[in-house]
């Protein structure tokens, strides 16, 4: 037995299987990326016709039907045992709360809330949730930023304040290394990697160059990456 496993006994299994509870678009659409990721993946809802589609074209290895109001139907049906549970219930404020409630209370260790509105979301957290996320907000606020920094070609926001974004090297930075452009004391910014024809230099030293064209990977303040001569 390979030893590096054994020091995390129950870990590796447990952290590849995941709850979807609400199979509309964004429960569908976690159920099945987690899926084709190779993680075991639990779907389930209350509309028989959710539940059909979704084992149908198998977009998840286990798919059932059940009240998550009733905690006793989410017993059974083994949820508390899973590591981590998304309760993609956005527009149904009661069930939505009810399910966060009864999947933290019997002790669930993450649980992920989608919300619809702030009140929502606030009323979530309340009950326990780990995680609240918006993402019709989240979308649109990623939209407006492509649109207005066209540089960024992704982001990805660690919390409100810090983010990892790939943005293409600015026409400024063009011939200059990294250690020039003091990019950790004048941005606060570290470059985790650089990529240039399809192949990325991870940790490049201070003395790396940029050229204009090539693709950064920056770790740092949201505020601080959005002060870049884009
Ligand atoms: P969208 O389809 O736009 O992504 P959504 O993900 O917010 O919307 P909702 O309309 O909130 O979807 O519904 C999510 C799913 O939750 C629906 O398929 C609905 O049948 C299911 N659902 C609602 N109440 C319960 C419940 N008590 N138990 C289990 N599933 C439920």
């Amino acid at each position: 037995m390979n030893p590096s496993f054994s020091l995390f006994p129950g870990l590796k299994q447990k952290n590849h299987q995941f709850a979807v509870i609400g199979l509309g678009r964004f429960g569908r659409a976690a159920c099945q990326t987690l899926h084709q990721a190779g993680y075991e993946v639990l779907g389930t809802d209350i509309d028989e016709k959710r539940v059909t589609e979704v084992l149908n074209n198998q977009w998840a290895a286990h798919v059932l039907q059940l009240d998550s109001t009733d905690p006793t139907a989410l017993k059974e049906a083994g949820i508390y045992e899973f590591d981590t549970v998304i309760i993609a219930i956005g527009n149904y404020l009661q069930e939505s709360i009810i399910t966060t409630l009864n999947v933290k209370e019997a002790g669930v260790a993450k649980v992920i809330a989608k919300a619809s509105t702030e009140i929502h979301g606030k009323l979530l957290k309340r009950v326990g949730a780990d995680q609240v996320v918006f993402p019709e907000y989240e979308a649109g606020y990623t939209l407006a930023r492509a649109l207005t920094k066209p540089s960024i070609l992704d982001r990805f926001e660690l919390d409100p304040q810090h983010s990892i974004v790939e943005i293409a090297v600015p026409e400024e930075f063009d011939d200059k290394s990294i250690g020039e452009l003091q990019l950790r004391s004048r941005y606060s910014l570290n470059v985790l990697a650089i990529c240039r024809d399809q192949h990325f230099d991870v940790n490049p030293s201070p003395s790396f160059k940029l050229k204009k064209g090539s693709v950064m990977v920056v770790i740092g303040e949201t505020q601080a990456i959005d002060k870049l001569p884009f």
